[in-house]
């Protein structure tokens, strides 16, 4: 399924210092715009530019798009990119070196062999893949397979079925490049991850097992906050729940544990960061993501599947379900 961006405006347009509301499609999920400043049409127009622009640039289902340049050109084959897309790639390595691999940019083979990817994704299994095609795709899931070469933009990769899918980090980038568009007041979200310019905004966590909230925070000024979790993109097979977060083992994060990590929100002023490591942290043990959380200078919570959560970096909220109780 590609992705459109769609536009329809929910609020009334009739003069240039309303508040409005927009909502439309992007990296094939759900965007929201709330503005309250002037000149409100333009802004909404150059955000969806831009992320239509990065879209463009990184998607793997639209062909000609940079990502799909690479993954499927030959081995040793140096292919061109943009600037955004070198820039969302150099990112990409300092945040897989730091978290272990738990943040892999390279993990699309799996992730398509898992039925997880845009076009292979339909919410359901009756199968799933086998433990050797899963170590076998492994085997070249690694970035260390790409090469990037800064100087003259390009990127190639050593191993000729190695894949790129940028999925958790571009549209937290996308969320930076929108909200830095804002000019004064405002706030915005692409499929759940949420940034603010201006006042701050108190936000809902949802409860991953139910339809009442889990809690509220306020989110300040430049803040984002994304959230990565097993209840968006997974499907059952013989009773077992399998979703789209594929740790360094090749299965998705926390299968087979006793009490997984089963949604993580990630608070920080770069909505690149909490976007990747709100991914990495479904899969890291709590004592690296203490320390992921100094060196990039985020907060958050991670729920667990026993309705315990903890909290990392100094993250305060007030609990509405009282169902979930402290664990650490
Ligand atoms: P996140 O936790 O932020 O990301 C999880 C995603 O990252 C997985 O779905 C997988 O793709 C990848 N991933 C899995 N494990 C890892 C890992 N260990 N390390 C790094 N990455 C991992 N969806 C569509 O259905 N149709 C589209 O046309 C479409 N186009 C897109 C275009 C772009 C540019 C982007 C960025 C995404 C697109 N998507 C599309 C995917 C969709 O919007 C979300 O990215 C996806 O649903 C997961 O986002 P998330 O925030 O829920 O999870
Ligand atoms: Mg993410």
């Amino acid at each position: 399924m590609l992705a459109i961006v769609s536009a329809i405006f929910i609020a009334a347009l009739s003069g240039c210092n309303q508040k409005q509301d927009y909502v439309g499609f992007v990296f094939g999920t759900n965007l929201s715009i709330h503005l309250n400043e002037k000149q409100t049409s333009k802004t909404i127009r150059q955000i969806n530019g831009a992320l239509a622009d990065l879209e463009k640039l990184t998607s793997t289902a639209l062909v000609g798009s940079d990502i799909a340049k690479i993954n499927k050109s030959a081995a040793n084959t140096p292919i061109t990119v943009a600037k955004a897309t070198f820039y969302l790639l150099k990112w990409s390595k300092e945040l897989y070196l730091a978290t272990d691999s738990a943040f892999n940019p390279a993990i699309f083979p799996l992730v398509k062999l898992w039925n997880f990817d845009p076009e292979g994704y339909i919410g359901a299994a009756e199968t799933i893949p086998s433990a050797e095609q899963i170590s076998s795709t492994l085997a070249y899931c690694n970035f260390d397979y790409f090469l990037l070469d800064e100087k003259e933009l390009t990127v190639s990769k050593t191993h000729p079925q190695a894949m790129l899918d940028l999925g958790a980090i571009a549209k937290g980038y996308g969320l930076d490049m929108a909200v830095d568009i804002i000019k004064s007041n405002g706030f915005l979200s692409i499929g759940g991850s949420i940034g603010v310019k201006g006042d701050s905004k108190n936000i809902g966590i949802h409860d991953p097992r139910g339809g009442k909230t889990f809690g509220v925070f306020a989110l300040g000024n430049n803040e984002k906050v994304s959230t990565s979790g097993d209840y968006h993109r997974f499907y059952f097979a013989s009773g077992i729940r399998y979703h789209h977060i594929i740790d360094p083992t090749g299965y998705p994060a926390g299968l087979g544990q006793e009490n997984p990590a089963i949604c993580v929100s990630v608070i920080a002023k770069s909505g690149l960061i909490t976007d990747a490591l709100s991914t990495a942290f479904m899969i890291l043990p709590f004592e690296k993501i203490e320390q992921l959380a100094k060196k990039y200078d985020c907060k958050g919570v991670i729920i667990y599947a026993d309705k315990s959560y903890a909290t990392f970096g100094g993250y305060e909220f007030e609990l509405i379900n009282n169902e979930y109780s402290k664990a650490i």
